[in-house]
């Protein structure tokens, strides 16, 4: 079987009913991305911010996985650590859906992070005014990473990249980097690149192959192929 990378995004999450990051209106939940989503943004008013990702968090138990999320998860049955499942989602339907290994670049919204000690911890409920239980007396924040931020595990996936066979993008815009760049990368060093997206991305130009419609269709007929060839 081949080494596979599957990079999904906000286009999978909006297919179960998740709000996309940018709405037409270049607002993400009423609010500019500036004033929740950053360093700068926490540290002046805390509280928006804490809201914000305590309202979102506490909305993931109004959705559920889709059929591209289930077709993700019995491919990681099928093909085990030969697949990285990384997602610049923070909510968890991949996990839902039974994927048991997936890099989450941009962080969760079910993970807390203390400002102080740098420990995290599972977190299911609103954040604001919560101290950390290990060192103490720090304030937590969502563990998200914020524009100006570096996302994480990027070493782990650099190196799938490298070595893989077949690179797919699911419901991903091209337009947020890093990851806008992995399909590059990917290819660079040898492996096909197939996107599968509602519309042509930014980044089409990359691809070797493309197919356009709903992520839950496409996802699990690609996995079917794939399983089955
Ligand atoms: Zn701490």
């Amino acid at each position: 079987m081949p080494r596979v990378v599957v990079l999904t995004g906000a286009g999978i999450s909006a297919e179960s009913g998740v709000p996309t990051f940018r709405d037409a209106d270049g607002l993400w939940e009423g609010h500019r991305v500036e004033d929740v989503a950053t360093p700068e943004a926490f540290a002046a008013d805390p509280e928006t911010v804490h809201q914000f990702y305590d309202a979102r968090r506490a909305a993931l138990g109004t959705v559920v996985p889709n059929a591209a999320h289930t077709a993700l998860a019995e491919l990681e049955q099928v093909l085990g650590d030969d697949l990285m499942l990384v997602t610049q989602n923070i909510d968890d339907l991949h996990e839902r859906a039974g994927s048991k290994r997936v890099v989450h670049m941009h962080g969760e919204l079910l993970s807390a992070l203390c400002v102080g000690c740098e420990g995290r911890r599972p977190w299911d409920g609103p954040m604001l005014g919560a101290l950390c239980g290990s060192c103490g007396h720090a304030e937590l924040r969502p563990d998200v990473v914020w524009f100006g931020e570096v996302p994480y595990r990027m070493d782990d996936i650099i190196d799938a990249l490298v070595e893989s066979d077949l690179f797919v993008s699911v419901g991903t815009s091209g337009a947020v980097y890093p990851a806008a760049g992995f399909v590059q990368q990917a290819r660079a060093y040898g492996a096909r690149t197939l996107e599968l997206n509602l519309v042509p991305s930014e980044g089409i130009w990359f691809f070797h192959e493309a197919r356009h419609g709903r992520a839950g269709e496409l996802v699990a007929a690609w996995v079917a192929e794939l399983v089955h060839s």
